[in-house]
């Protein structure tokens, strides 16, 4: 051995010694299953009652649940660049879809990447430059297809035959068998593109709720009686907004939708096959719809099922993937030390108030689901309600890997919340801001989360909002005015003002 050699064989045995590790010895791996607009209330763990996720559950009953997963900005790529910095969006530079990152910043799979850590990106990326820290990418170009889908490697772009979501999984097993180096601790993403708009199910679900009624949330004709402005003037009610052909299916109505374009660019992409069996599935239903020809209500509720259902059979082939996933880490003997995460970017409506879509501070898509397995570390089917955040993920990541968390990350390592320790300084509040101002017409707000109230603030209209979850967990009732909350929004908005400056977001 030259003394090259040596020293390098030297310094790579003492940035091993560093790493976190289970209790078998080995460092910890970290797996990370990820996907695009999955609603926590179409997570079965979480109760809500619409369908069933086993192989998510799995994670959940042999690890902990998250009740309160706050995402700082509750839109796509803003949330990706969260993840991977650490850093709320105004110092990220990606505040809204429309930016593009900066890959050449501090991020944690590049840190991981010197500890000695093999990492890899599979899926749904969407961060317009192309993903640096990763020793191994294959990403779908922005939003990607969900049928016969396009990839790109680095300097080149394939299409690959089949459903998204199932690829995805394939390309995720490929690597764990055949991609990796053994030798190494690895961090891998396998990110889905499901269920993100325009909920396109695989051809093995298309028959799924078939004869079936999936129950409307309370929500669903919400007339935002006591809201600021702000909420009358969103472009994503179910009722007015979803397009007929992109959305609904019903090319023969595509003329009547909202908005123009209204095309479904997936259908031309199918096989013969595939489109056969979409048509066999669609067809019957729109001719019913053409006869019965609803009106009103009933047609918003017509809407809200075909929406629904899509989407869940999307997720449910979300979900049959994660538990090839589970089952491939049991047979390979990699379960014991290997931290398995599934979340998702952040929430969505499923009907609440009337909407599809994201970006509000409101609960649907503020929170986001999170389920965590580590063997050893984690209790079996806990369950934990600290306001734990997307933004605390990379210094989770880097925790469990035994590496420093450089002082600018601004969340913190939820390692000792996992491990049910009592954390008796982590956050009590939390700092929300969204920025986009395009599809939807959501006005940009930032506001405060607490365990109790949730204050928003429409900075545009100078407006105001306050709901009281332990009185009103639909948030129907904005008591911003009311007499007997005025110390309330005293308070809340001091904490706010402390917010921003702690997240330096004034400069
Ligand atoms: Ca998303």
């Amino acid at each position: 051995m030259d003394r090259r050699t040596f020293l390098s064989s030297l310094s790579a045995a003492a940035l091993t010694s560093q790493l976190g590790r289970a209790a078998n010895g080995k460092p910890w791996n970290i797996l990370m299953m990820f996907s695009d607009d999955h609603a926590w209330q179409a997570v079965s763990a979480y109760g809500g009652g619409l369908f069933k996720t086993p192989h998510i559950d799995r994670i959940a009953h042999e690890g902990v649940r998250f009740d309160q997963c706050l995402v700082t900005n509750s839109i796509c790529a803003p949330s990706r660049a969260v993840v991977l910095t650490g850093k709320h969006s105004h110092l990220n530079g990606v505040p809204d879809n429309a930016a593009s990152f900066d890959g050449s910043q501090q991020t944690f799979p590049k840190l991981l990447q010197k500890a000695g850590y093999q990492t890899a990106m599979i899926g749904k990326w969407h961060l317009k430059s192309d993903p640096t820290g990763f020793d191994h990418w294959e990403v779908l170009p922005g939003q990607g297809h969900y049928y016969n889908p396009d990839f790109l490697i680095k300097g080149g772009k394939h299409r690959r035959e089949g459903y998204v979501t199932d690829i995805i999984g394939d390309l995720t097993l490929d690597w764990l068998k055949n991609g990796r180096d053994p030798n190494k601790p690895f961090m891998l993403f396998s990110q889905h593109k499901a269920p993100h708009r325009n909920w396109m199910p695989a051809p093995n679900k298309l028959w799924m709720f078939e004869g079936e009624d999936i129950p409307e949330p309370k929500t669903l004709f919400d007339n935002y009686k006591t809201r600021a402005k702000p909420a009358y003037l969103q472009e994503m009610e179910i009722d007015r907004h979803m397009r007929w052909n992109h959305d609904m299916k019903v090319p023969e109505w595509a003329e009547r939708s909202f908005g123009k374009n209204d095309g479904n660019a997936e259908i031309p992409r199918m096989t013969p096959e595939q489109r056969r069996q979409w048509d066999a599935a669609y067809g019957p239903r729109n001719a019913k719809l053409f006869k019965d020809n609803p009106q009103g209500r009933d047609l918003v509720r017509w809407k809200y099922q075909r929406y629904i259902k899509d989407y869940l059979r999307c997720i449910s082939s979300v979900d049959d993937n994660v538990g090839r996933v589970l089952t491939h880490l049991d047979a390979a003997g990699l379960a014991e030390n290997t931290l398995v995460v599934y979340s998702s970017d952040q929430g969505f409506y499923l009907g609440e108030h009337g909407w599809f879509d994201k970006r509000w501070i409101y609960e649907e898509s503020l929170r986001t689901p999170l389920v965590m397995r580590m063997p050893g570390v984690i209790e079996r089917g806990s369950v934990n309600r600290n306001l734990v955040s997307n933004l605390d993920l990379a210094q989770t990541f880097l925790d469990v890997a035994g590496q420093p968390q450089p002082s600018d990350m601004q969340g913190a390592s939820m390692l000792p919340v996992m491990k049910g320790e009592p954390v008796k300084d982590w956050r009590k509040s939390f700092y929300y801001h969204y920025y986009e101002k395009g599809v939807h017409n959501v006005a940009p707000h930032d506001g405060v989360r607490t365990d109790r109230y949730t204050l928003a603030h429409f900075y545009e209209t100078k407006e105001w909002e306050l709901y009281d979850l332990t009185r009103d967990p639909h948030q129907i009732n904005n008591v911003v005015d009311d007499d007997a909350y005025q110390n309330v929004v005293k308070e809340l908005k001091a904490e706010l003002v402390r917010l921003r400056k702690h997240y330096k977001v004034d400069g």
